[in-house]
C-alpha cells in the first residue's frame, strides 16, 4: 500500500479534512455493484473515515436490496441470491433485520388512487441513513468542487415516494446538468446547487433503477423547507 500513501501525499482526507488521506474511498460502496464497477467515484480517505463509512455499507446496501423500488433489476436480484442472504443467514444485519421486524403490512397506493398491492413497510434506522447519506453527500460535493463541505452544513436524506420519483428526477434535469451513471445503472445521479452558494446542494441519487433518494446540504442554521434548492418532499 505504499503507492496508494505516495499518491495522497500532502492530501487531506475529503470527509474530516483533518487527517492525510491514505486510501481511495468509493463513494457508493463496492457491495452494491456485483462485477461492474465502471466510473465509480472515489475519493481520497483517511483509515479512521474509511473505517467509519464502511460500518454503514452492510444496512446501505440491505436497505436497498429490501426495497420494492429496486427489485427488478439484475444485480439487485443476483445479490439478494447471494450475499445479501448469506449476510442475513450469517446475522451480519442484525441491526436491519431488527428494524424489518418492526415493521407492518400496508396498502401501497398511488397518489392517483391506483391500488398496488400489499408491501411490507418499515423503517430504517434514522441515525444509520443519515450516517450514510452525510458521507455520500461529502464525497459527492468533494468530488465536484474539489472542496469539503463546509464545517457549519449538515446534509439530510428523504427517500422519495415511488409516486413522486418522476416529478423529482425531471425538476433536477431542468437545470441542464447531466447526470452520472455508475456500474450497470446500479448508481444513477444528478445534483444541482444553488446559484448564490454552491455548498447548497440537493442530489437524486436512484439505486436499482428504482429506489429514489434525495440528499441535500445545507447550512446547519437553515431549515430545509425554506431551502430553495429543495424540492419539498414529505417522507414517506
Ligand atoms: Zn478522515
Amino acid at each position: 500500500m505504499a503507492k496508494q500513501k505516495y499518491r495522497f501525499r500532502g492530501v487531506k482526507c475529503a470527509y474530516c479534512g483533518v487527517r492525510p488521506a491514505t486510501t481511495a474511498d468509493h463513494v457508493f460502496p463496492r457491495s452494491l455493484f456485483g462485477q461492474n464497477l465502471s466510473n465509480p467515484i472515489t475519493v481520497p480517505s483517511c483509515g479512521q473515515c474509511n473505517k467509519a463509512k464502511s460500518a454503514f455499507d452492510d444496512y446501505l446496501r440491505d436497505m436497498l436490496l429490501t426495497d420494492i423500488g429496486g427489485s427488478e433489476h439484475p444485480i439487485a436480484q443476483t445479490l439478494v441470491d447471494g450475499k445479501f442472504t448469506r449476510s442475513l443467514q450469517g446475522g451480519h444485519s442484525r441491526a436491519l433485520l431488527n428494524d424489518v421486524a418492526e415493521g407492518e403490512w400496508q396498502d401501497l397506493i398511488t397518489h392517483g388512487g391506483i391500488y398496488l398491492g400489499d408491501a411490507w413497510t418499515w423503517t430504517p434506522d434514522v441515525a444509520k441513513v443519515e450516517g450514510i447519506f452525510s458521507f455520500i453527500a461529502r464525497g459527492l460535493i468533494y468530488k465536484e468542487y474539489g472542496e469539503r463541505l463546509p464545517e457549519n452544513y449538515n446534509a439530510q436524506a428523504v427517500r422519495v415516494p415511488p409516486t413522486m420519483t418522476r416529478e423529482i428526477w425531471d425538476k433536477f434535469k431542468e437545470t441542464g446538468v447531466r447526470p452520472f451513471v455508475i456500474g450497470d445503472n446500479v448508481v444513477v445521479g444528478i445534483g444541482a446547487s444553488c446559484p448564490n452558494d454552491r455548498f447548497s446542494s440537493g442530489w437524486v441519487l436512484v439505486f436499482y433503477g428504482g429506489t429514489m433518494f434525495l440528499v441535500t446540504t445545507n447550512p446547519s442554521q437553515l431549515d430545509i423547507e425554506t431551502t430553495p434548492a429543495a424540492p419539498s418532499v414529505n417522507h414517506p
